[in-house]
């Protein structure tokens, strides 16, 4: 899950763990958060299991980012908001929104403007 400079300094300031602890930065400088080496999963999914749709929950959810916050609802390559065909559960869920593509759009141009 990519996430923002503003986003990754608050999980720091709420965890305190250092930035390169639980992010990468891709070629375009945008930070992402890593995965368990054991788990494959996010870092902050608290989970035992390397299944793909093992139970667990993310120890950081009062503050996780705004992507994880909008999850299942992506961008596509159109740049149309749609449910990740990943997701296992996209029945709970409405029918993305106009809304929803602006947000995802602005909350790409922070992270590519390092915001
Ligand atoms: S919701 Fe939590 S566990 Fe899931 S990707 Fe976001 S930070 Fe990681």
């Amino acid at each position: 899950m990519p996430v923002t400079r503003e986003e990754a300094a608050k999980i720091t300031r709420r965890t305190g763990k250092g930035i390169e602890a639980f992010t990468w930065e891709n070629e375009q400088g945008v930070l992402t958060l890593l995965n368990d080496a054991t788990t494959r999963a996010c870092t902050f999914l608290l989970t035992d299991s390397a299944e793909a749709h093992a139970p667990g929950l993310c120890s950081i959810y009062e503050f996780r980012p705004k992507g994880c916050q909008m999850y299942p609802v992506v961008l596509n390559e159109d740049d149309r908001a749609v449910l990740d065909e990943a997701c296992p559960h996209p029945d709970g869920f409405d029918a993305p929104s106009e809304d929803d593509a602006m947000a995802l759009l602005n909350l790409e141009e922070r992270m590519l403007r390092g915001g």
